[in-house]
């Protein structure tokens, strides 16, 4: 048998056998990160401040944390070598109100100042990270987003951005393009299941024009998406979306937290 392909349905999303989830056939070599760090969040949560910022690991655990008061990173003493990664948060501010967002009460206005990024990007240095997570809210509202993503490459091998997709502007495309780089975009819903999930009327046909806009200037792309009752009638649509793309498609489980634990009963996948 082909090591790629399944033969019972797929644990994560429910797809069906016979390797039609392309995401979650073995051997994809997508590191789920976000997931990873949902798992760990909860635990490093310092109410006072808007953002997190940590370093963890792909294999799970968090090996420094920020610590706002000293502007450094302070060591946990789990130290798990493997793949470690750098979670950013750069504002929280988004043009959408997502029925499943982790930020909860967070979501707003703030925007991380660009010389306390930078001090982050440099200092990370010493704790070998492989790779950088620039996320938010959505980053590229952050003012300074093309300037902090290019420190941002320059602090670790690869970058990957976790943005919604709303943005079309020419100068953030290009700098997704970028080699190194690595995208991510959610789709939650097929049409007004999107749109309910973002409380943004419009947003899947935006996001749709963006992933081929994306595609056509070069961004290492990867749909996502947020596994709840809303979006299971539209896999086998954003799977096919995505093969028309050409780009991996990843499911990701919903984590209890912030707006999802508010609306845990009619998002769930189980409930
Ligand atoms: S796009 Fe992301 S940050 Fe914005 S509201 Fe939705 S889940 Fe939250």
């Amino acid at each position: 048998m082909d090591a790629t392909t399944t033969t019972t349905a797929c644990p994560r999303c429910g797809s069906a056998p016979q390797g039609s989830c392309a995401a979650c056939r073995t051997g994809s070599g997508y590191q789920p990160v976000k997931d990873r760090w949902l798992e760990v969040r909860p635990a490093l949560r310092q109410a006072a401040e808007p953002f997190d910022w940590a370093i963890g690991t792909e294999h799970g655990g968090l090996v420094a944390v920020w610590d706002w008061e000293r502007g450094e990173f302070v060591p946990t003493g789990h130290d798990d070598r493997h793949a470690r990664y750098l979670w950013l948060e750069l504002t929280t501010r988004c043009p959408h109100r997502c029925r499943h967002c982790y930020l909860g009460d967070r979501l707003g206005g703030a925007v991380a100042a660009p010389e306390a990024v930078r001090v982050a990007l440099r200092t990370a240095g010493r704790w070998d990270v492989a790779e950088v997570v620039l996320a938010g809210g959505e980053p590229t509202m952050h003012p300074a987003f093309v300037d902090l993503l290019a420190e941002a490459r320059r602090a670790a091998p690869r970058v990957r951005v976790l943005t919604n997709g709303w943005t079309q502007r020419p100068e953030v495309v290009a700098a997704l393009a970028q080699p190194g780089v690595s995208v991510e975009v959610p789709l939650l819903g097929w049409e007004a299941d999107h749109d309910w999930m973002t409380r943004t009327p419009g947003s899947f046909v935006r996001v749709v024009r963006s992933l081929h806009l994306y595609r056509r200037a070069g961004v290492a792309l990867t749909l996502t998406t947020t596994l709840t009752r809303r979006v299971r009638p539209a896999l086998d649509r954003l799977r096919a979306l995505a093969e028309e793309l050409g780009v991996p498609f990843q499911p990701s489980v919903l984590s209890r937290q912030g707006e999802a634990a508010r609306h845990w009963d009619e998002l769930a996948w189980e409930a």
